[in-house]
Order: structure tokens, then sequence, then C-alpha cells
């Protein structure tokens, strides 16, 4: 494993670990005393397995730590840089939004919201989605977004879920050169859905939109709403907000946030990790829709008073370099995105980045998949000109905020391309066996958290059962987040991929990530997904797609090459029976390969719920590869 990309930041804060692995709940409750609390709380950890409940009596407010606190310090600090890609822009200062968001909970208030009370909240990426939430918080009401993506079916099932009394949208928002109509998928989706009583219009778009007995326009609503909102005084336990996960393995699950924990959690990690400054220029490209959004757009980068840049748009439309004229014209310090979206980019070539002012940036960041070990090389080579050091950090919508990742704030360790590196202080993840015990270093496993952390999920909205189902019915008090790994002996983790898509191959078990990485490393290849079918000899068969780089032609020199190639870096175990060229994979809506939805055409099933796939077509697609390459090679496979 190559240990060559040693960079850091110069801190070295070994006491902050030692403090952390000494009494972690003692740690946690002086990392909460960075945060502004009304009231302080009696307990800092009631544990109650599978339910924690943190600083408990606490009481403080989401939207105080993250606006007021800064806009009473500092007013004129930007504290949003919006653009769209038409081009559009707007700003916004720490003491403006303060009086917005004010405005808006007082509008809510005027619509009837009260605590506890749901409002989905289905914005395109602009100011008024970051101000919503906080006007939510303000108040003490549930806030529960849906990702602007989605059809109408989609956010009918989550506001029955989550029975939102209010729903807050926009006429339409844009992408990729064309507008979304948000409003018209909304009246679809509560259509005959009494318990919504208003739905709140932003108009954004310009775009003709109905107006029913519910609508009322945020314009004329906001012109009747005073200026002074005090925030509520909210228990360190109260909901936050609703939030449902990518929908990778199946049907999205309703993930249940609290408040004090949360922040917590969020306000030390956005620290460690991003080591923010001052005068940084953040810019985390996740859309507000999905948890990474919450965490490290919203509640995280606002506690610490950062300028960020807010995005509306695909980040290569119009051009494929649009992402990086942002970079440059900005002057981005800090930069957070996905492996996906990385894969995207490297097909297009370097040329592209290489004619772009990159100089601004100096910490990279990643989230969402694994990072390929060539994508991270990559990243940190022609993004990061080799000066910056990259942060691939491990969490999930259930964990609330990061869990294992680099912490250039906090120390300078030897930095090894495609893996997250090594826990957070106070955060204890192990890597065990089918029985729950630790596997000795090198060995592969599934993750899990053994102690409460701050950020973690309250239970799944209205739905106890479940959340000890999925997360503690596989080992005895201990988080189970269903991704399998290993850990080197330096400590570091290597995340393999899923734990339901591990490949037994021949009585050897392999991680997608491992078989896909692998074939990543190939000049030729820009992406790669794996799944196994059953096979009578060997257990299990595997089954690559993969996507080409720009302009490479799939002949038969390549395929055979490429079987070469995959045996001689991961072993001839890894040698795919079948291998498809595609032109594009199914990914869900937050860009996760969705592999479920290779199996099942693999295994010739029926494709299941595809709510969250990206692109339909791409279904298709795999499909008529499928189908046009297997009677090709008559069924024999192409080695
Ligand atoms: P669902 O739970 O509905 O299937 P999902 O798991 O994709 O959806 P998220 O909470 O958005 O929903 O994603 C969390 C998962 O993403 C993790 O469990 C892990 O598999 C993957 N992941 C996130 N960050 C990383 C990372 N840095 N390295 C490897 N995998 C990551
Ligand atoms: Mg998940």
């Amino acid at each position: 494993m190559d240990t060559s990309y040693e960079i850091g930041l110069g801190n070295d804060d070994r006491l902050l670990r030692k403090r952390a692995s000494d009494d972690y709940v003692k740690f946690w409750e002086e990392q909460a005393q960075n945060l502004q609390w009304f009231a302080k709380w009696d307990s800092p950890l009631e544990w109650n397995p599978p339910f924690a409940r943190w600083f408990v009596n606490g009481k403080l407010n989401a939207s105080y730590n993250a606006i007021d606190v800064i806009a009473q310090k500092n007013p004129g600090k930007t504290a949003i840089l919006w653009e769209n890609e038409n081009g559009q822009t707007r700003s916004l200062t720490y003491g403006e939004m303060l009086v917005y968001v004010c405005k808006v909970a007082n509008a809510l208030k005027l619509l009837g919201v009260a605590k506890g009370d749901r409002v989905t909240v289905y914005l395109p990426m602009i100011p008024e989605l970051v101000v919503t939430l906080l006007a939510c918080s303000r108040i003490g009401a549930i806030h529960t977004v849906i990702f602007s993506g989605f059809s109408s079916q989609s956010i009918r099932d989550r506001v029955v879920d989550s029975e939102s009394k209010v729903i807050i949208t926009a006429d339409g928002g844009f992408r990729r050169g064309e507008v979304v109509p948000l409003k018209k998928a909304v009246d679809e989706a509560i259509f005959g859905l009494e318990f919504v009583e208003h739905v709140l219009v932003y108009r954004h778009a310009n775009l003709e939109v109905n107006f029913g007995k519910k609508d009322r326009l945020w314009e004329d609503l906001l012109e009747k709403a005073p200026e002074h909102c005090p925030a509520e005084e909210m228990e360190s336990t109260h909901p936050l907000y609703i939030l449902y996960t990518s929908g990778t393995t199946g049907k999205p699950k309703g993930v249940l946030h609290g408040t004090g924990g949360y922040l917590v959690h969020l306000y030390s990690t956005f620290k460690w990790i991003f080591d923010i400054r001052d005068d940084d220029i953040y810019f985390c490209t996740a859309d507000i829709g999905w948890v990474t959004g919450h965490s490290y757009v919203v509640y995280g980068p606002l506690m610490h008073g950062a300028t960020q840049v807010l995005y509306e748009g695909a980040l290569v439309f119009p051009t494929p370099g649009r992402l990086w004229d942002l970079v440059e014209k900005y002057g981005v310090t800090i930069l957070y995105t996905t492996p996906t979206a990385l894969r995207m980019f490297m097909k297009y070539g370097d040329l592209i980045p290489n004619s772009h002012n990159l100089s601004s940036l100096r910490l990279l960041g990643t989230v969402g998949e694994p990072i390929n070990p060539e994508v991270w090389r990559w990243y940190f080579n022609v993004i990061g000109k080799g000066r910056c050091p990259i942060v691939d950090t491990w969490w999930q919508t259930e964990t609330g905020g990061t869990m294992i990742s680099p912490v250039p704030g906090v120390e300078t360790i030897p930095l090894k391309p495609g893996s997250a590196a090594r826990q957070l202080p106070g955060i204890h993840v192990a890597v065990v066996d089918e029985n729950g015990n630790d596997v000795p270093p090198e060995t592969k496993g599934y993750l899990v958290v053994k102690t409460p952390w701050p950020g973690m999920l309250l239970t799944l909205w209205g739905d106890d059962d479940k959340y000890r189902t999925v997360y503690w019915s596989k080992y005895k008090n201990m988080y189970y987040p269903g991704d399998y790994a290993i850990r080197d002996k330096d400590g570091y983790f290597w995340m393999l991929g899923r734990a339901d898509d591990v490949l037994k191959v021949a009585g050897h078990r392999l991680g997608t990530a491992e078989i896909e990485s692998g074939f990543v490393l190939h000049k030729s290849v820009a992406e790669a997904a794996v799944c196994g079918i059953p096979h009578e000899v060997k257990g299990e068969a595997i089954i690559a797609f993969l996507v080409l780089k720009e302009g490479v032609m799939p002949d038969k020199k390549l395929r055979e090459e490429l079987i070469l190639h995959i045996r001689k870096v991961v072993g001839p175990i890894a040698t795919p029976d079948k291998l498809y060229i595609v032109s594009k994979l199914p990914k869900t809506r937050s860009g996760k390969i969705m592999r479920r939805l290779l199996k099942s055409v693999a295994n010739n099933d029926k494709i299941g719920d595809v709510s969250t796939l990206e692109d339909e077509g791409a279904v298709d697609e795999v499909r008529s590869a499928f189908a046009e390459l297997d009677k090709a090679v008559h069924g024999d496979g192409v080695r």
C-alpha cells in the first residue's frame, strides 16, 4: 500500500486524541462547550441500547448556533456566494441571512406551523433552501428535504410517511439547461392528501404555475412577516429533521436526527476535517437534498462562520469545465465532492482542469462511495497539484456526520490513496467477523461502531422496530452500517463496498470496490461496476460492467487486455466470467452506482424499486448491452 502522500497542514494535537480515548463521553461533553446553549445538560449521554440521548435536558437552537452567533459578531461576513448554471449570482452575509431566516420563520408561524410539525422542503439549490431549513429549526419544526430531482411519486411517498402539513417549493429549478417544474410535481404528489394544509411557492424560474387554494406565494407571505423572531429553546434531543437515505440498497429509510448531539458532532468534525479558517472559501458540491448538504453545507459550515459557494445546476453545464470555472472565479480553497463526479471529470481528460488556475485550493475532500486509488491520485495530482491533502470521509445519513477520515485540523499523517484513514477522535469503529469478534489487521470483515456517537440517528421515523432490525440485530450492542471493510496494520480503514454486495468466488470473499478499483486503474476505463451471479462450481461468478474513457474503442483486443489486467492487479480470482462495455451505469440520484440493478439484469430478475435511479434509460441501456453481448458470445462470456 502506498504511503508516499505524507501531507498535512502542520497541526499536531495529539492531546485531543488522548482525551478522546481516555473517556469518550467526557470528551464529547468538552466538545459541546463550543456551542451556545440556553441551558446546560444534566447528563451528557443516556444510553439505552439502541437508543442514545445526548446532552439530556440541555437546551439550544440549531438556527441560533448556525446564524445568530456569527451575525452578532460579524454581520458583514459573507455566508453564501450563490451562482447557477445560467450564470446568475447572489451573495448573502450572515447579517442578511439572520433577517431572512427570521422573516421566513415568522411566515411559517403565520401558516400555523408549530414545534414538532413536519415541513417538507422541495427546493432547488438556492439560498432560500438554506434559509428555509434554518427557519424551521428556529421554531422547532422538523424539516424533511426532498432532492429537487425526485418525481412526484417519490415526493408523495415521503410526504405521506412524514405527514408534513406544509410544503415549501419553487415554481422551478435549473438543471442541465432545462427548467425542472417543481411546483407541478408537488401538485401531483399531494393530490387528495387532506393533511397537507399549505404549499408555499418561491418564484425562481419564471415558470407559469397553477395556483390552488392551498397555495401561498412566498413574497406575499414574507411581506406580512416581522423581521424579528426569537430562536425557540429546544431540548437537545428534539428532532431536527427527517431525511430519507439515498436508496442505493432499496427503499429509502426515514432517518431521524436530533439537535444537540448532531450539532456537536458537526461542529467538531467540520473543524477537524476541513481545518476551517476565517478566509477560506469552501465549496461542497453536494445537493442539500442529501445528508452531506444538511451536515456540511448547512449546519457545519455556518456554525463556523464559513463563506461558501452554493451552486444550482449540473457541474458540467454548460461546459465540462464548469466546476473548475467556479473554483477559479471564487478562489475556492476547500473543495468537497464525490468519487462519481471525479470519475466523470477524469473521463473528460486533464486538459480542462489544466487550463484553469486552481492554485487557490488547499484541501480536497470526497464522500459517498469508496474512492478508487487511481481516482484519488488524479484528484491529488491534477486538481491538487500535489499540494493539497485529500480527506476521504466515510459516513452515512444515519451517522449524521463523518466517522472515519483524515483530520488535517488535528494531526498530520501520511495519506494512503483509497483509504479513509483512521476513525475520528471520540468514535469507535472496528472490523469484525460474522460473530462480532474483531478480526486481525489486514483481514476483511464488517464495519461496526462500538459506542454511541453524538451525530447518531435517534431512530427511523415512526419505526423503532425497523431501526432495531436494520442496524442493531446483526450484532448485539454494536451498530451495523452494512459496509464491508479492512483495517490495515497502521489502523487505516479501506472500504470495500456494501456488505450485501460481497462476492464469494471459489471460497474467496471479494468486496466490489476491490475489483472495480482494479479496473479503474486501467488507462482506458472511466468507471466500473461488478456484481456476482450464482455459478455451479465457483459459488459465484463475476460480471463486470465498464464505461470507457472518451474516445476509447471497445474492440476485442481491449477486452482481452482488460481481462489480463484485472488478473494481474487483483489476481486470477477476480477474472470476470462476463465483461460488458456500456455507455453509462445505473446510478441513484445522489450519483451512486446501483449494483443491485446490475445484479437483477445479470440474473434476468425483475428490477425492483427504481424510484431513486438517476436515469431510467440507464437500466434499459444496461439491459440492451447485456442482451447484445450475451447474444454475440452465445452466452459464453468474452474470455
Ligand atoms: P440506502 O441506505 O438507502 O441504501 P445509501 O446507503 O447510499 O442508501 P447514504 O447514507 O447516502 O445512503 O450513503 C452512505 C453509504 O455510502 C455508506 O454506508 C457507504 O456504503 C457509502 N460511503 C459513504 N462515504 C464513503 C466513503 N468515503 N468511502 C466508502 N464508502 C462510502
Ligand atoms: Mg445506507
